[in-house]
């Protein structure tokens, strides 16, 4: 079946991709699996020289890969080569992994006691259309870096830069059946994939309601998950912060990528005394973000994914809502969508719900204990920002907030060397960082007797 794809910046089809079905997933399935007990039994630094030779493929191909993301998800084009960049160095990240998954020997009475970290055999990978390429990456490399197969099915709206890669790297030299892309609706590739019982794990990134699905559906083969889901981050501006800095990238930590972001700090919480002050600040540099033609170096943000993402972003800002102030957008065709500020109430749904969209709340509060408290008081626990100069309350406020990846003066949330994942219903498990191959792996312990010691 042939699916068309809309450029977000025009409202109109560009191209089409033919989707697979389940027999196909199954097909894959056992190419899979074949080629997964050849690359198993390949030399780690061969494995390790693959994956090299991935990375300098992708490399070679930044601009067509950001070109693909500008068209197929509105990505600005500084952002989608900043994307391809990013695929390319978790690439190199993991080369140097399977040269370095090594077991422990134990001590252990009349023998020799020793650990393997097999790998999984085949990995399916479930994406979301936020972040295409990112996403993608975080699970195939550390997945094939700790020897196992991956197939690969893309969100529907945003499939051509994983088509693309999967392209890459077998032109690279890696055996195609070894990654494989299989565009296709959810429903049918994604199912396929869990129920499947030669797929022995799901990595799947996406909304918390499909990923309770994915857990519920997994837990009949006990089969292992990582889930990466929804977000509600808070961004804690106290008083003894620097309200200028605070207020100049408080836009950055929320409107990145339209506010698509999992990581999106989408609610400001400032404290009492400094409110106004905040407000003042942050009104320009609302105004400020140039939204835009994303095929232009100058654009900072897109448009949203698809029309039926922006019907659901502006069900969250009707005719009465409480705008405190919005920036500018195109108008005229394409999903366009102006950065918006919202000061609603605590209980309102644009503050307890995941927008996905750049919509966001500021609310202001008493002290140290209301912001932990309101900062905790939702079902997600992904990110977030703290904002002061006292490092002891910064660390403190850190440790007290239930999220995976906290950033004190800063937004940033991911770096390919440290953990990535969340607390409560924002996921399971941690992608990226060191240990990220292991998460691919079983252990197994070998006993061998010695007879005379
Ligand atoms: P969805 O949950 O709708 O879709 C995610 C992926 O799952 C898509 O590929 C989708 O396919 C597929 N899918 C849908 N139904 C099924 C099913 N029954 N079985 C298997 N797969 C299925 O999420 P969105 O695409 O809307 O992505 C946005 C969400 O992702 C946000 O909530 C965001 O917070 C979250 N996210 C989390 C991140 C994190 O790291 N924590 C990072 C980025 C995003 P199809 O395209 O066909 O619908």
């Amino acid at each position: 079946m042939s699916h068309d794809l809309i450029n977000p910046a025009t409202g109109a089809v560009f191209t089409s991709v033919q989707h697979v079905d389940a027999a196909a997933v199954d097909d894959a399935v056992r190419r899979a699996q074949a080629a997964q007990r050849r690359w198993a039994r390949v030399a780690p630094a061969e494995r390790a020289a693959a994956l090299r030779a991935f990375a300098a493929s992708v490399d070679a191909h930044i601009g067509e890969l950001a070109a693909l993301e500008v068209t197929n998800a509105g990505h600005p084009v500084s952002a989608a080569e900043w994307e391809a960049g990013h695929v390319r160095d978790v690439l190199q990240f993991y080369a140097g992994s399977p040269e370095r998954l090594a077991g422990k020997q134990i001590p252990v009475a009349s023998g020799l006691d020793v650990t393997f970290h097999e790998p999984l055999g085949v990995v399916g990978v479930i994406t979301p259309w936020n972040f295409p390429m990112p996403i993608a990456v975080w699970g195939f490399a550390p997945a094939l870096a700790a020897g196992n197969a991956v197939l690969i099915k893309p969100a529907e709206w945003t499939p051509l830069t994983t088509l693309r890669l999967g392209e890459l790297a077998a032109e690279s030299g890696l055996d195609p059946d070894l990654l494989q892309v299989l565009p296709g609706a959810g429903a049918v590739v994604g199912e396929r994939l869990i129920t499947h019982p030669g797929v022995a794990k799901i990595v799947f990134t996406g909304s918390t309601v499909t990923g309770k699905h994915v857990l519920a559906t997994a837990a009949a083969q006990v089969k292992r998950v990582t889930l990466e889901l929804g977000g509600k981050s808070a961004n804690i501006v106290f008083d003894d912060c620097d309200l200028e800095q605070a207020a100049a990238t408080a836009p950055y930590g929320v409107f990145d990528n339209a506010g698509q972001d999992c990581c999106a700090r989408s609610r400001i919480l400032v404290q009492r005394n400094v409110y106004d002050r905040f407000m003042e600040l942050l009104e320009p540099a609302v105004a400020g973000v140039t939204v835009g033609d994303p095929a232009s170096r100058d654009t900072e943000m897109g448009p949203l994914v698809s029309r039926p993402h922006w019907e659901k972003v502006a069900s969250y800002v009707p005719d009465d809502a409480p705008v405190a102030f919005r920036g500018t957008a195109p108008t005229g065709d394409g999903f366009w969508f102006p950065p918006t500020v919202l000061t609603p109430n605590r209980t309102d749904r644009s503050v307890t719900e995941e927008i996905f969209g750049p919509v966001v709340t500021v609310l202001p509060f008493d002290d140290e204990a209301d912001a932990i408290a309101l900062a905790n008081d939702t079902a997600y626990g992904l990110s977030g920002s703290i904002w002061t100069e006292n490092l002891s309350r910064g660390l403190r406020v850190s440790r007290a907030v239930e999220a995976g990846n906290l950033s004190v003066n800063s937004h940033s949330s991911v770096r390919y060397t440290t953990p990535f994942g969340g607390f409560k219903q924002s996921g399971l498990g941690r992608e990226l960082g060191p240990d990220a191959p292991l998460a691919f792996t079983e252990t197994k312990n070998v006993f061998i007797a010695v007879k005379e010691m």
